[in-house]
C-alpha cells in the first residue's frame, strides 16, 4: 500500500523537527492539522513526534475521524488539552514546540502550567506553512479544479447582473452557482460593490441596486476538496466613463506586468514592486493600498505574501493570486486577480474568465 499524501506531509515535517531543535510540535492551527491528517472538525489538535503523530478530537467527530485519518486517533471526553498533556508526559520529550501564532491562550497556559519540568515548550513559526506553500502534483489539480468551478460559476452568473438587482442578489447567485457547480463552499464572504462602494477593498455586498455609469467590482473564491481559488473582475453598467476606464487601464498594465514576472527564484517583493512601478507612472501608486497577492490553498490566504517586505524567492508549484488595485474614496475602486501557477520556466494563469471590463 503506497503511503498517503498526508503521511507523507507529516514524515516531511517530522524530518524538519531536529533542525529545529524540536522533540515534538503540537499543532492547534486546523488547516494545518487539516493539512497533516485529512481531518476536516472543528476541534482538534495533534501532537507530530519524529515517529508518530497522534490526533486528538471530541466524541461528536470519532465516526468522521476514523474515515478521514490515517493517523493514530485518540477521542477525548473531556478538554483536548488534558488528554494531549497526560500522553506527552508519558513520553521522553525535552523540547515541543507549538504554533506561536495559532494557539489559543487558554491552551498555551494549560501546557505551560502543567508539563513537567524536564519538557521546555518552544514557539515555533510556520513550520507546516512552509510545508504548504509548495503545492504537490494532487493539491494542484485541486485547486485547478476550484479555478474552473469559479470560472463556470462567474460566466453563469452573468446575465443576473443588470440595472435594478441589489448587490446581495447577484453575490447569493455567484455562491449558488458555484455549489451547483460542485464547490464544497464559497472560500469566502464573496464581495458585490457598486459605485463608490467598490474604493472598500473588502466590501460586503449590500441591498444597495447596481445602477447605470457605475463600476461593479465582484471578488469570488470556491473551495473545491478543501482548496481554494479566488478571482476579481470588474463590470461597468452603460458606456464606461473616461475615469472608469482609466483606471482598468491601468490595473490590467499592472496586473500582466506583475504575472509576467512570476518565475521561480524571483522574490514576493519583486513582483509587488513590478505591479507598483505600473501604477507609479499612471500616477495612482498611491491609491493601491493592499499588496499584489498572496499564496492559496486550504486558506484563501497563506504563504508566501505577495507584497513590498516578502523577501521569499517564488518556488515552482506554488499558487499565488496576482491582484493589485486603485480605490478612489467617492468614485469606486479597481481590482484585477487571477490566481496563477509557478512553474519550473515561469508561471500559468490558471484563470480562464476574460480580464477587460465587462459593459452591460
Ligand atoms: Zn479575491
Ligand atoms: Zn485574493
Amino acid at each position: 500500500v503506497p503511503p498517503s499524501e498526508h503521511s507523507l506531509r507529516r514524515l516531511r515535517l517530522a524530518a524538519g523537527l531536529a533542525g529545529e531543535k524540536l522533540d515534538a510540535l503540537i499543532v492547534s492551527a486546523l488547516p494545518n492539522i487539516r493539512y497533516l491528517t485529512g481531518f476536516t472538525g472543528s476541534n482538534a489538535l495533534l501532537l507530530v513526534h519524529p515517529d508518530t503523530a497522534i490526533l486528538f478530537t471530541d466524541p461528536r467527530y470519532a465516526i468522521q475521524a476514523a474515515e478521514e485519518t490515517d493517523c493514530r486517533l485518540r477521542i477525548a471526553r473531556g478538554p483536548l488539552p488534558n488528554l494531549l498533556l497526560s500522553i506527552l508526559k508519558r513520553k521522553p520529550v525535552k523540547t515541543v514546540g507549538f504554533e506561536k501564532s495559532r494557539i489559543p491562550y487558554d491552551l498555551w497556559e494549560s501546557l505551560d502550567k502543567d508539563l513537567p519540568s524536564r519538557t521546555r515548550l518552544k514557539p515555533a513559526v510556520g513550520l507546516v506553512e512552509q510545508l504548504r506553500a509548495v503545492k504537490s502534483p494532487i493539491e494542484i489539480a485541486s485547486i485547478r479544479r476550484s479555478v474552473e468551478i469559479l470560472c463556470q460559476a462567474f460566466a453563469a452568473a452573468l446575465p443576473t447582473i443588470r440595472h435594478g438587482i441589489r448587490e446581495f442578489e447577484l453575490a447569493a447567485e455567484l455562491d449558488h452557482q458555484m455549489r451547483l457547480l460542485g464547490a464544497d463552499q464559497p472560500a469566502f464572504e464573496t464581495i458585490v460593490a457598486s459605485g463608490p462602494r467598490s474604493a472598500l477593498p473588502h466590501a460586503r455586498p449590500t441591498s444597495k441596486t447596481l445602477d447605470y455609469n457605475e463600476l461593479l467590482l465582484m471578488d469570488m473564491g470556491a473551495h473545491h476538496a478543501g482548496f481554494a481559488s479566488d478571482m476579481t473582475r470588474m463590470a461597468f453598467l452603460g458606456r464606461p466613463s473616461p475615469q472608469a476606464s482609466l483606471l482598468v487601464g491601468a490595473v490590467r498594465q499592472a496586473q500582466a506586468a506583475a504575472v509576467a514576472s512570476v518565475r521561480p527564484g524571483v522574490k514576493a517583493s519583486a513582483v509587488d514592486r513590478t505591479a507598483r512601478d505600473v501604477l507609479k507612472t499612471a500616477g495612482l501608486d498611491r491609491l493601491f493600498t493592499h499588496s499584489t497577492g498572496h499564496g492559496l490553498g486550504l486558506e484563501v490566504h497563506e504563504s508566501p505574501r505577495i507584497g513590498k517586505r516578502e523577501k521569499t524567492p517564488l518556488q515552482a508549484g506554488m499558487v499565488v493570486t496576482i491582484e493589485p488595485g486603485v480605490y478612489m474614496k467617492g468614485f469606486g475602486g479597481v481590482r484585477i486577480e487571477d490566481t496563477v501557477l509557478v512553474t519550473e520556466t515561469g508561471c500559468e494563469v490558471l484563470t480562464t474568465t476574460p480580464k477587460e471590463l465587462l459593459e452591460i
